[in-house]
């Protein structure tokens, strides 16, 4: 059976009017935790986990704790780790998940995958959708500007992505199942646009901007889930990211490896970047944290990386 995902049932309310009925498994990370604690009085937490890393092994370890808890439903509080970590363990323990994010960092609270990193690259699991999303704008503006709207890079991938699927279409490199579709890519360009024109605002913690980055983000997932690949928006910039962390060390903020990939790779595409750095810098994704050197040998390396990571045919390739 060939399933098409849906998106989680999004709300958009205070953190402090949720009244949680069951006990609550949480899975967390310290900083986001003591961001919104003080918020959520409506929530019996059975257990309390804190998530450090992007592993199986890592996320195996909290389950054995999670399985002695009597939490009838998991809570993942925090960005796209905590969202990661959280549907792994809801998935294995068969339970109900909400995510309360508290920046709009990445886009892992609507898939239905969790990143882990594997062999020095990133592989996508199953896991599952979360049932619901809960959004307290107030909470994401207050989020450090850095990662507040950095979800921004998983949509402004769209522009060297979908690039890259064009192009490994033009070569007759797609694989079978990930053929280009116009329409699609058509309709991603208008995320694209839709993202781009509200940076300014997202990035400045705006509510108005905060809830469209999140329609982009949504809208830009949902075109995925309907054609069963991710290739309309992830291509070379996030190659570029998943390689350049092996040099960096695991823990950087995503979008501070995908947005420096996004410039990187749409520069060799020869796609004009000022609108792209201007949406970049609006949304405070530091564009100069990466040494020129990590920069050069993730370059030099990221042909023979994709290879043998076996990653879409894209621009990367063939630097
Ligand atoms: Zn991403």
């Amino acid at each position: 059976m060939k399933q098409i995902q849906n998106l989680p049932v999004s709300c958009l309310m205070s953190y402090r009017e949720i009244e949680e009925q069951h006990p609550v498994l949480m899975v967390t990370s310290a900083a986001a935790w003591k961001a919104v604690e003080a918020r959520l009085h409506g929530l019996k937490i059975a257990t309390k986990l804190e998530v450090s890393t992007a592993t199986t092994e890592h996320w195996d370890t909290l389950l054995s704790s999670a399985a002695r808890s009597n939490a009838e439903v998991v809570y993942a509080v925090g960005g796209g780790l905590a969202a990661d970590a959280g549907k792994y363990l809801a998935a294995e323990l068969n339970l109900p998940l909400t995510v309360l994010p508290t920046a709009l960092s990445v886009d892992a609270f609507l898939t239905a995958t969790s990143g882990v990193r594997c062999e020095g690259c990133v592989a996508y699991i199953e896991t599952k959708v979360p049932e619901v999303v809960i959004l307290d704008l107030e909470v994401i503006a207050a989020a450090p500007a850095s990662i507040r709207a950095a979800g921004i890079t998983d949509v402004m991938s769209i522009a060297t992505g979908s690039w890259d699927w064009k192009f490994a279409h033009e070569h007759g490199q797609n694989l079978p199942g990930m053929e280009f579709i116009p329409w699609v890519y058509e309709n991603a360009q208008t995320i694209l646009d839709g993202v781009l024109d509200c940076a300014v605002a997202a990035g400045r913690g705006d509510r108005e901007g905060l809830k469209t980055l999140y329609d982009c983000l949504a809208m830009e997932v949902q075109l995925c889930n309907q054609v069963g690949h991710a290739r309309p928006e992830e291509g070379s910039e996030h190659y570029f990211a998943y390689c350049a962390e092996n040099l960096v060390g695991p823990g950087w903020p995503h979008g501070d490896l995908v947005g420096p990939g996004i410039m990187l790779m749409a520069a060799m595409q020869g796609q004009a970047t000022e609108r792209y750095e201007s949406a970049l810098q609006a949304c405070h994704i530091p564009l100069d944290r990466i040494p020129t050197a990590v920069t050069e040998e993730t370059l030099a390396a990221l042909p023979t990386y994709c290879r043998k990571h076996n990653l879409p045919f894209g621009i990367a390739h063939v630097l």
